[in-house]
Order: structure tokens, then sequence, then C-alpha cells
């Protein structure tokens, strides 16, 4: 009975953790947010990154160096430890990310720019009286992405702290909102690439 009512309490409390940081979270480049929730043994950690920071761009890859970023950057996310660092009493469950969109072919929603305006452009007059009034190039520079990756863990022990690896390697990310909710209570952290650490027992 008290099992399944502590269940539900902190179901409710991460819903609305959840709730009220998507709708105080920004866009911002350099900053990304990640969530941690514990039920019994499963824990669950939900990072939201801005695309600029993890792949340097926030579009479908367009050259064959973006092509292979974006392949290089799916490699470490699907493989983990470039993510983050676990204790060994603790076995990944499942996945998933949101890098699939940025695939060639799949339809992205928020970009619908052409590249030959900026040609047409190149061959146009000059403004006689030096006027740089800028047309429409800068429309698909709105379109912000970001990736969501989730990961969910069975961990016999529950953790004392995990190492966020991915503050090693993306270099513009500055900062990570770290909050979490387990059975020990809830608690929040910034990491940073000096700091990368989460202490659950803080
Ligand atoms: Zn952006």
């Amino acid at each position: 009975m008290s099992k399944s009512i502590s269940h539900i309490a902190s179901l409710s409390a991460l819903s609305l953790l959840v709730c009220h940081s998507a709708s105080a979270q920004k866009h911002v480049h350099g900053e990304g947010q990640l969530l941690i929730a514990q039920q019994q043994q499963d824990w669950q950690f939900e990072f939201v990154l801005p695309a600029a920071d993890m792949l340097g761009f926030e579009h479908a890859p367009e050259t064959e160096q973006q092509k292979e970023t974006l392949n290089l950057v799916v490699e470490k996310v699907e493989g983990v430890r470039d993510i983050i660092q676990l204790p060994e009493s603790c076995q990944l469950t499942s996945m998933s990310h949101s890098l699939d969109d940025f695939k060639p072919g799949e339809q992205i929603s928020t970009s619908n720019h052409s590249h030959s305006k900026e040609h047409e452009h190149a061959h146009d007059d000059e403004h006689k009286h030096g006027d740089s009034h800028d047309h429409d190039h800068n429309h698909g520079e709105h379109a912000h992405m970001d990736i969501i990756i989730t990961y969910q863990f069975s961990c016999e022990v529950s953790p004392e702290q995990m190492e966020v690896t991915l503050l090693s390697w993306a270099d513009t990310l500055s900062k990570l909102n770290t909050q979490w909710i387990i059975n020990d209570g809830q608690g929040a952290s910034v990491l940073q690439p000096s700091s990368n650490l989460v202490n659950f027992n803080q």
C-alpha cells in the first residue's frame, strides 16, 4: 500500500518538475538541461541540449562534414559512456534520442530555407544609397532545435554519484542545469566542464 502511494507521489513530482522546467526553459546556446528521476530500481536520465552545442548546426546536415559529425554524435549517444558514466551496479535498460530527426530525408518541420537566394543576391545591383536593407536571409536562422536524449537504467545499488562525460567533449556546452528527484530527496546542481559530477548525497 505505502509503496504504491510513494510511487504515485514521485511520479507526479516528476511531472511537475518536467512541466515547470519545460515552461521556464529557453533555448540558450551553451546551456543544456538534465532531469534525473528514480523510481525504486529504475533511474531515468533525460537531456535537453541545443543542437548547436552537440552538432554545431541546427538543421539536417548539408555537407559531408556535417553528416560525419552527426554520425559521430549518434555513436557517442548510443555508446552511452561518452555521455554519462554510472557505477557497474547500474545497467542500461533502454534509450531514445531525437538525432534521427536530423537525418537527411527526414522531414524537419522547423526549416524550409533555400540556398539559391544567397547566390541570386550576389548578382544584385548595388543599392544606390548604400542601403544595406536585409531581405529575408535571416528567416531560417530563427529555427532552433534541441536534441533530447533519454536513458533508463536499472540500479541494484543506488549510485552516489555519476559523471556527465558529455561535458568533456561538447566544447561549447558551458552549463548543464541538472535536477533530480530520487528516493532520498531532490536536488539541483549546475554542472560545467570543470565540474561534471552529480553527487546525489550532497
Ligand atoms: Zn539554437
